[in-house]
């Protein structure tokens, strides 16, 4: 394997942090999309894995994300990196081991990730043990060949939303199929729980999937008035599905998030049709002409610019950044006041 700059932060990426970012994140994040893993978990792990720490727990997070977030005061929602093919048993160690991260932060919080066929009592008494806040679905669970064209259900079931219901639960969903939020499917489903689920809160990742911000803008507005309804701007590099994001769902329902350890990747997302494309070290051009010493940015860099774009152009004020830093991640999670 060649060299990789994953992981690394390097003086261009300090550059950039120290001119655009410094002055706009607030002192203290809570980030409500943060991921932990441990490269056992995989068969064949995925290449920011393998360019990584072999563990990354609380401590590695705080290190890496810090480098980003210089000198903030950083707490997290921590869930596990979800996995493919994944046993019961290591699902279970993965949950339990994310859990024991979480807790050494008294502020820190995590999600339990869940396949669809978890027995619903299992997931409640597990979760109460794990103290855990909520759950991570994942369309990789789903029991379909291509799991991209996943209904909602088929990764995240009503009975596993009623549990959520029960227990006043945060469940973060990356949607998936073509159009994301722009999908009828996906709009019904998601109107549907949170209106027969309203004490459980869904937070739809990634701008409600807005890698494409002409989805956001044309699926998230039918559903802005579920008021359990919540967005995290994690991993999104575009500014305008964050402003679409911040402008339809009003900015006391955005949440900031990493996505670490996607955050550590070198790549960027960006809009192309009514797709999007990833480009990271295996999936680059040559440095164009015009920009001869280009480098691939680092993903959370990336997202940390299209955020505050969003917010200028949203003409945010302080109190406004600091809720979308801090304080709707506090309301979502029940924080005490004050902390
Ligand atoms: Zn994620």
């Amino acid at each position: 394997m060649t060299t990789s700059a994953n992981w690394q932060v390097t003086d261009d990426d300090r550059e950039v942090i120290g001119r655009e970012l410094s002055g706009f994140v607030p002192d203290r994040v809570f980030d409500a999309h943060a991921h932990l893993h441990r490269a056992e978990w995989w068969a064949s792990p995925p290449p920011i894995v393998v360019t990584g720490p072999f563990e990354a727990g609380l401590q590695t997070y705080r290190e890496h994300l810090g480098r980003l977030l210089p000198g903030r005061e950083l707490h997290a929602l921590h869930m596990a990196y979800p996995f493919a093919g994944a046993d019961e048993a290591t699902l279970a160690a993965a949950n339990a081991w994310v859990a024991s991260q979480a807790a050494q932060d008294p502020l820190g919080a995590c999600l339990m990730v869940v396949p669809p066929n978890d027995d619903p009592d299992q997931v409640r008494e597990t979760g109460r043990s794990l103290g855990v806040r909520g759950l991570k679905p994942y369309h990789l669970y789903a029991a379909l060949e291509r799991t991209w064209d996943a209904a909602i259900p088929d990764y995240l079931p009503e009975s596993l939303m009623a549990v959520a219901d029960a227990e006043e639960w945060v469940v973060v969903l990356h949607l998936v199929r073509p159009r994301g939020i722009a999908d009828p499917l996906n709009q019904h489903w998601v109107r549907r729980y949170c209106e027969r689920y309203p004490r459980a809160r869904l937070v739809l990742a990634h701008c409600a999937r807005g890698f494409n911000p002409y989805h956001v803008l044309e699926g998230l507005p039918p559903l802005a008035d579920l008021p359990n309804l919540w967005v995290d701007t994690s991993a999104v590099c575009n500014a305008m599905g964050v402003l679409a994001a911040l402008q339809i769902m009003g900015t006391g329902r955005v949440l900031y998030g990493s996505d670490f350890c996607v955050s550590q990747i070198r790549g960027t997302a960006f809009s192309v049709a009514d797709t999007f494309l990833w480009l990271d070290e295996e999936h680059a051009p040559d440095a164009p002409a015009h920009a001869a010493d280009f480098a691939l940015p680092l993903v959370g860099v990336e997202n940390l610019r299209a955020v505050r774009a969003a917010a200028r152009l949203a003409k945010l004020n302080d109190g406004d950044v600091g809720a979308l830093f801090w304080g709707n991640a506090a309301r979502l999670l029940d924080l005490a006041p004050g902390s």
